[in-house]
């Protein structure tokens, strides 16, 4: 979400198979929170419209770039009251750094900072700075009660980019379904809902080669559930001729190096699958792992070094 200012061209994680050309299904692309957002849906284009609205009223209120919106004054102000969904959400990323050990982390402002300022010097941080940034990450300093936000240390900052845009498609999946459209999927730059089915059943999503542009390692089959990619190489920083995925490790401050390459996630809900990807990302194919197969109903698929794939024992069942 730090990125929603940027126009970027996106490589989708997850390349949508479905054939959105049948006559009952349409399809539209905007850019909205920093990434292409497509949905395609049996229903009309009032309903398309509602869905991206939606989308649009997350990214006005959670976007740490955006100047007013919730998480940029909280991040100015350090407390502040904040919407049901900006606390629904924050709520949430609290649970989920608890069930990662802290792996995931909103309040990695500052490192997420610090990393892209290192980029426009081109060099890599000093130790000094990434420690005095590290200190200031910690879960544990965020406090929501009754629609307030506190944090708790001076010169804390939240960015959701980790968890907002998987938010924002179970949102739009929410309207879709208020307004009766039985069959649909949002897409927000490889965070996605599938709704019902697509033209020919079950929705066929492809999980890109984390490496060779346009390829594709394997394709799942889903229904009424999210799949979420973090990955390495869709945003990343360049510094020194070195890339930089752009998922922090919080407990070392740095960006993690070429291991995993990318996590996928397929869980009930989008708002889960985006947190996961990310959060599990950090933790790399063995403790991520573990923590998946603790998780009901969610599986997941890590692509590591040399191109080793783990995947859950419930993987299998999306083929
Ligand atoms: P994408 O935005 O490509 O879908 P992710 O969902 O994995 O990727 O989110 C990555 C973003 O989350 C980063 O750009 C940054 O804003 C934020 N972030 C980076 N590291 C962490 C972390 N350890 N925990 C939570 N959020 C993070
Ligand atoms: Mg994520």
């Amino acid at each position: 979400m730090r990125n929603f200012c940027y126009f970027f061209v996106v490589v989708l994680s997850l390349l949508i198979l479905s054939e959105a050309g049948s006559s009952k299904y349409i399809t539209q692309t905007r850019i909205l929170m920093g990434t292409y957002v497509t949905i395609i849906c049996d229903g009309s284009r009032e309903d398309i419209n509602g869905a991206f609205s939606v989308i649009k009223k997350v990214e006005n209120l959670m976007s740490d770039q955006l100047p007013g919106s919730e998480i940029y004054l909280l991040n100015q102000k350090g407390e502040g009251e904040v919407s049901n969904w900006t606390a629904e959400v924050i709520k949430k990323a609290v649970e989920f750094s608890q069930i990662t050990g802290g792996a995931f982390d909103i309040s990695v402002g500052p490192l997420v900072d610090l990393w892209r300022n290192a980029e426009l010097r081109g060099r890599v941080p000093f130790s000094k700075e990434l420690e005095r940034a590290r200190s200031l990450v910690g879960y544990r300093n965020i406090a929501v009660e009754n629609g307030r936000v506190k944090l708790k240390n001076e010169g804390m900052r939240l960015d959701l980019g980790g968890i907002a845009k998987g938010y924002a498609v179970d949102k739009a999946i929410g309207v879709l379904k208020r307004r009766g459209v039985k069959n649909a999927l949002v897409n927000a730059g490889g965070d996605l809902f599938c709704l019902g089915e697509g033209p020919h059943g079950k929705w066929r999503v492809g999980i890109q080669h984390p490496r060779e542009e346009g390829k594709i390692v394997g394709i799942i089959k889903i229904s009424n559930k999210a799949v979420a990619t973090s990955g390495d190489y869709r945003r990343y920083y360049v510094i020194e001729g070195r890339r930089h995925g752009h998922i922090i490790n919080p407990f070392t401050g740095w960006t993690i190096q070429g291991n995993p390459m990318s996590v996928t996630i397929i869980a009930p809900d989008t708002t889960t699958a985006d947190a996961l990807a990310t959060g599990i990302f950090v933790l790399g194919p063995d403790k991520g792992m573990k923590i998946i197969n603790e998780l009901p109903d969610v599986e997941a698929m890590i692509i590591g070094e040399g191109m080793s794939i783990f995947t859950s024992p419930g993987w299998r069942n999306y083929y």
